[in-house]
């Protein structure tokens, strides 16, 4: 018998045996050949997964919270206007920290499940001019996911720097950074990335980087300026040794396992079984007549499922019938919303046994709980995208 659960929770996600088998590995100097290697090669990977050849990639300890202050702290400066598109919890979470930062914030928030129509972003880019505009490409409290794709353009439009919180769809999410104008593409460790928690993963644009070099005043956190981090991501990628904090030795090698895993696999082919993934869990909750939060299939994440529980069914009997299932599932984030519904993580490397157990559970606990349907209806569903 196992003793474990399947983790089905968008973050942190379960992880390959290679990869944490390289947690476990004895740690070695931060600039011993071998590390420096590991390094040089994760920044290169990097480029590759998040297909930006002109990027240049950031590696830091720390989470994705840090990911998107490294990105506020070294490009907003005091009195700059910022533009922040929210599709839930973390836009709102990326308007608190800019105002730290003295960014005079501007926030578009979408209703819960929707998106903020492109052509509201355009009229207000209109309005004033605007130095950065955020955006979440997959909100985790929502399970909504914004088309990168028209922002990009606009960003190219109105000389805006465009940065994406990539935390919950890098290496699940089609991205196609250096193509589509994104100037910061950032995300954490934990979640399509395939490595445990305590990595923030960032690709900057040439553009970017030189806006950073332009500040009139200095970056106002001393962990998250470039002027510290920049150094060292340029010697490291040339297996040279440097130091400015003590990397995460570890992680960097179950990095470096997991991003060689990714391309594998190959990026397209992942863009692909995370949509047939992210298909086959909206199918089975359509035909269980379970609603989700995103309103569309157009703007529905591959990467977790935000589904309602239907009427009558009480949220803690079914977390815990999931549980006893031996299937763990989250409870809902977006505080409006909480109690009424859960979210299910299907990313990283998430396989088809994985989403038909999942599956499974949430039909017999539903049933459990009271609701009355065909049971069989939601596997029957997913087995059509799957087979
Ligand atoms: N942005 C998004 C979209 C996220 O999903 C998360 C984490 N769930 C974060 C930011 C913050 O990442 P962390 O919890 O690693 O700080």
């Amino acid at each position: 018998m196992k003793n474990r659960k399947l983790l089905m929770i968008p973050g942190p996600v379960e992880f390959e045996p290679s990869v944490l088998q390289a947690l476990g590995a004895p740690t070695s100097s931060h600039v011993a050949p071998g590390f420096m290697e590991s390094f040089a090669n994760s920044l290169d990977m990097m480029k590759k997964v998040w297909l930006s050849p002109s990027g240049q990639p950031f590696i830091i300890a720390g989470t994705g919270t840090l990911a998107m202050e490294t990105a506020a702290a070294n490009l907003a400066e005091n009195g700059d206007n910022v533009l922040v598109v929210s599709t839930g919890y973390f836009g709102e979470r990326y308007a608190e920290m800019l105002k730290r930062f003295g960014a005079e914030v501007t926030l578009l928030k979408a209703p819960a499940g929707e998106t903020v129509p492109v052509e509201d972003i355009e009229k207000e880019l209109k309005k004033k001019k605007y130095k950065l505009l955020t955006f979440t490409h997959v909100d985790t409290s929502t399970g909504v996911r914004v088309d990168p794709r028209p922002i990009g353009k606009l960003g190219t439009k109105y000389d805006v720097l465009t940065v994406l919180d990539g935390v919950c769809s890098v290496a699940g999410e089609e991205i196609r950074q250096d193509e589509w104008g994104i100037d910061v593409v950032l995300t954490a460790s934990q979640k399509a990335i395939g490595v445990p928690p305590g990595l923030a993963l960032l690709v900057v644009s040439q553009k970017a980087m030189e806006s950073w070099r332009n500040r009139k005043t200095p970056v106002g956190s001393y962990y998250c300026d470039w002027n510290n981090w920049l150094p060292v991501m340029e010697a490291y990628s040339q297996r040279k040794p440097s130091y400015f904090g003590t990397p995460a030795v570890n992680l960097i090698m179950a990095l470096e396992t997991s991003l060689k895993l990714i391309l594998k696999e190959g990026i397209e082919e992942r863009f692909a079984r995370h949509e047939k993934t992210g298909n086959a869990f909206r199918s089975a909750f359509r035909a269980m007549s379970v609603k989700t939060i995103p309103s569309g299939d157009s703007h529905s994440a591959n990467t977790l499922s935000a589904p309602y529980y239907p009427e009558g069914v009480n949220g803690q009997e079914f977390l815990q019938a999931m549980g006893s299932m031996d299937v763990t599932v989250a409870p809902g984030l977006l505080p409006e919303l909480k109690p009424k519904y859960f979210r299910v993580g299907h990313m990283g490397s998430v396989n088809s046994a994985d989403v038909i157990s999942t599956i499974g559970a949430i039909e017999a606990a539903l049933i459990r709980c009271g609701y009355k349907y065909e049971q069989g209806e939601g596997m029957k569903a997913a087995l059509n995208i799957l087979k």
